[in-house]
């Protein structure tokens, strides 16, 4: 879609997150970009009916593969790559209204950072609530420790996003927040005192997944230099199933497992095939008596 990240080029940090593959780290990416990549700090957008253009065709493809494969007939449009409310409002405006009105589409999931949101895009999206459509933002929050966050050079600290989810909930937007485990030096019990902050701020849904790493990133780097080990699949699944006991029942799980089935993927290999991942954590959940 275009969209890029204020912790990549530089606005906020230059690198991006340790875990992030993009430009700074593989080349590839970058010529890709070149193709129409956003300068947030435009009005002026050249690109935008390219992007329209590009929305459409890929919404209708996978609403082509979810009807097929689920009988899937209502859709939410899931804005996922990079940081998805960092752009100039008038090109977010005209990209969440096309989504909102493409066929059979009853809303939209912005996936973004707490430090790019703003009271003009959450007042658009509180209207757009209004109307009655399925509004859901997504904030990458990994984990509720400052010194963490400083370690995975994330660019904001816990307090922003708790502030950021507060004002979202205050306009009646759904709130989905993302936390990692196995983040560099952390221990179960921090794991499992982010998931307690998140359900403090009283979010909508929670996604999960482990640190793994690929190999154009810094974590890559770490990893080779013997600075960084990935948690083991049994202490994830141990984590995983005490943070989903601890959710009360209004908190939706959205995710519980990621991974990368290519060569990128550099460690563990227990994230690699997702399809096999995912049966080991819901036999884990299962054994502890939840469904997923
Ligand atoms: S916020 Fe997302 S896109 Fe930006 S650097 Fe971190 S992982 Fe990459």
């Amino acid at each position: 879609m275009g969209f890029t990240c204020p912790n990549i080029d530089g606005a906020v940090a230059k690198g991006g997150c340790v875990y992030c593959e993009n430009e700074s780290f593989s080349p590839n990416l970058s010529k890709e970009h070149k193709i129409f990549k956003l300068n947030p700090l435009s009005a002026e957008n050249p690109h935008l009916d390219k992007q329209l253009l590009q929305l459409e065709s890929q919404y209708g493809r996978y609403k082509k593969l979810l009807a097929k494969k689920f009988g899937a007939q209502k859709f939410i449009v899931y804005f996922q790559s990079y940081t998805n409310t960092y752009a100039p409002f008038s090109t977010l405006k005209a990209l969440y209204e096309r989504a909102l009105e493409l066929p059979d589409a009853i809303g939209i999931s912005i996936g973004t950072r707490s430090d790019c949101m703003n009271g003009e895009v959450l007042e658009f999206l509180r209207l757009k609530k209004e109307e009655g459509k399925e509004i859901w933002i997504e904030y990458g929050v990994q984990s509720a420790f400052d010194e963490t966050l400083h370690a995975i050079n994330r660019g904001h600290d816990f307090k922003n996003a708790a502030f950021w989810i507060q004002k979202t909930k205050e306009a009646g937007i759904n709130v989905c927040v993302h936390l990692i485990f196995g983040l560099p030096n952390e221990t179960q019990e921090m794991m499992l005192k982010s998931v307690e902050s998140v359900i403090d701020l009283r979010v909508d849904a929670v996604k999960f997944h482990s640190l793994y790493i690929t190999k154009h990133t810094k974590l890559a780097h770490d990893f080779k230099n013997g600075l960084f080990t990935p948690m083991s699949e049994e202490l994830y699944l141990d984590t995983l199933v005490k943070a989903i006991k601890m959710l009360p029942p209004n908190i939706a799980v959205q995710r519980i497992t990621a991974g990368v089935q290519d060569d990128t993927l550099l460690s563990p290999k227990w994230c690699y095939n997702s399809h096999e991942q995912k049966n080991r954590a819901k036999a884990a959940l299962k054994k502890a008596g939840l469904e997923y």
